[in-house]
This record gives structure tokens, C-alpha cells and sequence, in this order.
């Protein structure tokens, strides 16, 4: 049986397999760990929430959407293959953590990055980096692969048994496995996936938020996830619903100056107007929802626009637009 030491930290935790280990590996020499994750409109917290129940351990979770956002607007050491700035992203993780441990007094922050497993963000000069910014490099700890890392401050003076970490690097998940059959970890997501910002078509939306200056506002953010996206040739952004859910999420965001267009008497999307549309832009947003309502006997559709949720300012007959004349202006 395990003998528990009085030597505390928090583990970042995706609840992917490579954090569930790195926690595993820790515990397994008496540590005490709890497992800390990180949520915005950009990842989903659900995979930490249920490795972390697989586990017994206990998970913090941090809001970070502000951190990533400043992220996303300046990224110091640039994007990986759309708009996640990984590096950067890690480096202010590890930081954030490493913030409450000290602040509770505690002795480490871990990780579950594997050097040489991802080519961009996890090579030794990017943990390097990492490290380095991250101001907490003094108590870092990668359980899987820290005896081909330099030791730490816990790893030097002996509260963390360095000889029982792991040496693991490359892209092979094979040590992996054979780690998760030990510690008998039978359940856990598939390693890649996850997060909004590697996503291509995801990010069309993203950089036309920030070209508007809206990276902080956070309903915009959470807006993203929300329809398809258009570009108006006037310059304003119109959101038209896909599905139920969709459309009552839009209803719900009327506010700040935003207009609704919805159809009377035929089914149809709700399509959001960002604030400040010119007339243009408005009777082409009324002319793109009647294209994507079910079409009357005569082609036309009845069309309100809603300045808040329990007030119309006006309803009119709208002719759809051609749906293939919107396309350029997709998102
Ligand atoms: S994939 Fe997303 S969450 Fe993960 S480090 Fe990169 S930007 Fe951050």
C-alpha cells in the first residue's frame, strides 16, 4: 500500500489520457494531487469532468475565457495551424496553476505533456518556452517525461522520488497503454480534438470577431457556436439559426442594440442582426431569412424585426433572396 506524503499539487487536467497518467504516476508514490482544468467558449470541460470522476480525484476548474482571449488577440509566440496559440496557451495554464499553488502553499504544478509528442507545441525547445514563461518553472513537474528533463526544485530536494517519473517521449502511444493497463485507466477520449481554435472553419468566425474588436465580449464568443455565420456587404454580421435550439439562443440575445428577423406564419429561422446595420444590410438579412423559411404558395414570406424580445419594430412581405447569391459572404 501506498504511504501518502504531505506534498501537494495541482495536475492540468483534460481528462485525456496523458493527464489521467500523470496524475496516476504521482499519486502512486503517496503524492496528493488534484487535478485543475480550464474553461472558455472555446474548449469543453466535459472530458476533465468525467476523467476526473474516473479517477476519485478532485478537479478545480478556472474560468480562462479572458486569458485566451488576450491570447488569441496577441499570441507572443504565434499560432499553430489555425488559431491556437498553443504554446502561449500552455505557458498561462501552467502560470494560472502555479498561482494557486503558491498561493496555497503547496509544492508543485504537473502536467501530462510527453516530449516529442506533438511536432509544434510539445518539442523540447517549446517546453523550453513554456517553462520559461510560464513563472513557475522552479516547481514544474512533467511526470511522463521528466527524467529526460532537467529537474525541479521538488524533484532536486527529494519531496517528489524523481527515480519513480517516467521517461517517456515521442509520438507512440505505446507507453501509454501499457501505463493505463497498470493503473487499470480503461476509459478515456481519444487524444486528439477538443478545442474550437484548431478548427479552420470555426476560426473564419473567430477573425471576424476580432477584426471587429470583440474577442472580450463575451456573449459574442459564446455567439460563435451558435448558426451560420454571413458577412454582409454593408459590414454587418447576420447569424441565421440551423435548429430549435439554435433559434431560441438567438431570441435570446436581442440586446446591445442586436435585431432579430423571424418569419410569421411559416417555418423559418430566427436570424440575428449585429448592432448598428445600415438599412441595406437589414432588408438583405430579412431577405436571407425568408430564403431559408419553408416557401409559401406565392414565394413570399412574412418577416418581423424584433428591436427586443417582446417588441417588433416592424413587419413586412420580404421576396427570399437565391441562397447560392449569399454564399461568397458565408463565414
Ligand atoms: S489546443 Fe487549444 S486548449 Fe490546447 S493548448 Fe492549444 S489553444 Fe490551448
Amino acid at each position: 500500500m501506498t504511504m501518502e506524503k504531505h506534498v501537494r499539487g495541482l495536475s492540468l487536467f483534460s481528462g485525456g489520457l496523458d493527464s489521467m497518467l500523470a496524475i496516476c504516476v504521482l499519486r502512486e508514490q503517496g503524492l496528493q494531487v488534484e487535478a485543475i482544468t480550464f474553461s472558455s467558449p472555446f474548449f469543453n470541460i466535459g472530458p476533465a469532468k468525467k476523467g476526473a470522476a474516473t479517477l476519485g480525484v478532485k478537479l478545480n476548474i478556472v474560468d480562462f475565457t479572458d486569458d485566451i482571449a488576450d491570447l488569441v488577440e496577441n499570441p507572443p509566440h504565434g499560432f499553430g495551424g489555425a488559431m491556437n496559440p498553443c504554446i502561449d496557451c500552455h505557458a498561462r495554464m501552467i502560470r494560472r496553476a502555479g498561482e494557486e499553488v503558491r498561493a496555497r502553499g503547496w509544492d508543485f504544478v504537473a502536467t501530462g505533456e510527453v516530449l516529442g509528442q506533438r511536432p509544434m507545441s510539445q518539442n523540447r525547445q517549446s517546453l523550453g518556452i513554456v517553462a520559461k514563461d510560464c513563472g513557475v518553472a522552479d516547481i514544474l513537474v512533467r511526470p511522463l517525461s521528466a527524467k529526460l528533463l532537467d529537474p525541479t526544485a521538488p524533484e532536486l530536494d527529494g519531496r517528489i522520488d524523481r527515480d519513480r517519473l517516467c521517461d517517456i517521449e515521442g509520438r507512440s502511444r505505446h507507453r501509454q497503454q501499457e501505463l493505463a493497463a497498470h493503473f487499470g485507466v480503461t476509459e478515456y477520449p481519444s487524444p486528439a480534438g477538443g478545442c474550437l481554435l484548431t478548427e479552420k472553419l470555426f476560426c473564419n468566425k473567430l477573425r471576424d470577431i476580432k477584426a471587429r474588436g470583440l474577442l472580450h465580449d463575451r456573449e459574442e464568443l459564446e455567439l460563435l457556436r451558435v448558426g451560420r455565420h454571413f458577412a454582409l456587404p454593408g459590414g454587418a454580421r447576420l447569424i441565421v439559426g440551423r435548429n430549435k435550439a439554435d433559434n431560441e439562443h438567438l431570441q435570446r440575445m436581442i440586446t446591445n442594440g442586436r435585431l432579430l428577423a423571424r418569419p410569421i406564419g411559416t417555418p423559418g429561422p430566427s436570424c440575428l442582426i449585429s448592432a448598428g446595420a445600415s438599412p441595406d444590410d437589414i432588408a438583405t438579412a430579412k431577405a436571407l431569412c425568408a430564403a431559408y423559411c419553408d416557401a409559401s404558395a406565392s414565394g413570399c414570406v412574412r418577416i418581423r424585426l424584433f428591436d427586443s424580445a417582446d417588441h417588433f419594430a416592424s413587419e413586412e412581405t420580404t421576396t427570399p433572396m437565391n441562397r447560392q447569391d449569399a454564399h461568397a459572404w458565408i463565414l
